[in-house]
């Protein structure tokens, strides 16, 4: 065991170069577009609304600032309230915040461990009893699982609240065969280091509402009204990506299904050599969908397995090997203190039962065979040693 301590670190989700973005950024160099926008930003918005099928698409700083232009194009302000899913990053979340809203959290189902169309539902009802219909609705794709969307967009349409979808995590996904990030009035995309693609840092808002995405352009460059001098008529941002930026993003692109059959064939390897450990089960993948499987993530039943989530992170850890907890529902989180929260069902909380059993492994496209192997080796080990242990302890066999 000794020597798998001094053996590399094995990351999460590291980003993944293709070697030719060096090529983007020197002609950028070469032509002096360094500046935030520039014929890269340009060239990138038009690849991404080509790749996923919409009308438009506006590169900006990051996933969170997409999500924030999208709620304020929805005239989200204060006092207003915003459905999100509570298992999530609390970058879903955050820009709710920023304009003063109340979130509203829904839980998760089982099937795609994303927002539980039920909860939507009774949250829907309860608002319309109230008086107080939410002005948005962000809907998570978890670690690249579409959610339900039939079911959410249906039931958002009956009562004509717009939904935001948050595929920061799902770009590459389908939904019976139409890209994840496109069911909503505006989706967002991720660049940050650890996505499927990255950018170092940035993000994508798109929509087929072409007028919107102007308006975003707009607001995410300082919302400067057309007069000769400078001169603001509302509040602005400053979110564009930069050219440098956009460069590299436009050369990620091209290897996107790449890196989404990588990170597939990760998540069968893994369920592969680990299925027959009893109480292990895989995120499910929902019928007629294909995730990019950004993250192999699985729960784990301690009472069965004879090992718990924190144990099996111990042991991963001490070997070099970074996984983590599923994400901590923002319902649970402190700075969402008092925030409401609708559950799948009565004494049935899922995103809390999927936090406390849960664990995402190693998952990057450019992890080795070899790697895989260790990560593998690590937790067979940890499981048979944990059982051992745990046998002795009821034979009493540890007191000799
Ligand atoms: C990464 C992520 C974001 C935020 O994206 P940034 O580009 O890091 O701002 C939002 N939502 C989810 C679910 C994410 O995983």
């Amino acid at each position: 065991m000794v020597d798998l301590l001094t053996k590399s670190k094995i990351y999460l989700s590291p980003p993944h170069l293709s070697g030719r973005e060096q090529q983007y950024i020197t002609e950028a160099f070469e032509t002096n577009w360094i500046a935030p926008l520039g014929p890269n930003v340009d060239a990138f918005e038009k690849e991404i609304a080509l790749k996923v099928g919409v009308k438009d698409a506006v590169a900006v700083s990051s996933g969170t600032a997409a999500i924030h232009l999208a709620l304020s194009l929805l005239g989200v302000t204060r006092g207003d309230k915003v459905f999100c899913s509570t298992l999530t990053f609390v970058a879903s979340a955050n820009p709710i915040l920023y304009q003063g809203a109340d979130p509203v959290f829904i839980d998760s189902e089982r099937e795609t461990w994303n927002m539980s169309p039920k909860a939507l539902k009774r949250a829907f009802q309860e608002s319309v009893h109230e008086g107080n219909l939410p002005k948005a609705v962000i809907v998570v794709n978890l670690y690249g699982q579409s959610s339900k969307m039939d079911e959410l967009i249906a039931l958002c349409n009956q009562y004509g609240v717009p939904v935001i979808e948050d595929a920061a995590e799902s770009l590459g996904t389908t939904y019976k065969g139409k890209p994840s990030g496109t069911f909503g009035k505006f989706g967002i995309y991720s660049f940050n280091g650890n996505k499927i693609i990255t950018t170092s840092g940035g993000g994508m808002l798109v929509s087929n509402d072409m007028e919107a995405i102007n308006q975003a352009r707009f607001l995410a460059s300082q919302a400067r009204d057309p007069a000769p001098h400078y001169q603001h008529s509302v509040i602005g941002f400053n979110y564009r990506m930069s050219n440098l930026l956009a460069g590299v993003g436009r050369t990620q692109l091209q290897v996107l299904e790449n890196r989404v059959a990588a990170r597939r064939s990760i998540f069968d390897i893994y369920h592969y050599a680990l299925k027959e450990l009893a109480g292990f089960h895989f995120m499910p993948e929902l019928q007629d969908t294909k995730s990019n499987r950004w993250l192999t993530t699985l729960t784990i039943d301690e009472n069965v397995a004879g090992v718990t989530v924190s144990q099996l992170l111990e042991e991963l850890n001490k070997a070099n090997i970074e996984a983590r907890h599923v994400w901590k529902p923002l319902h649970l989180q402190p700075l969402f203190k008092g925030a409401r929260y609708y559950a799948h069902g009565k004494n049935d909380h899922v995103a809390e039962m999927l936090f406390h059993k849960g664990i995402c492994l190693p998952s990057g496209s450019n992890l080795s065979g070899g790697e895989l192997k260790r990560i593998i080796t690590c937790i067979r080990e940890t499981v048979t040693n944990s059982i051992r242990n745990r046998s002795y302890l009821i034979s009493g066999k540890h007191e000799v």
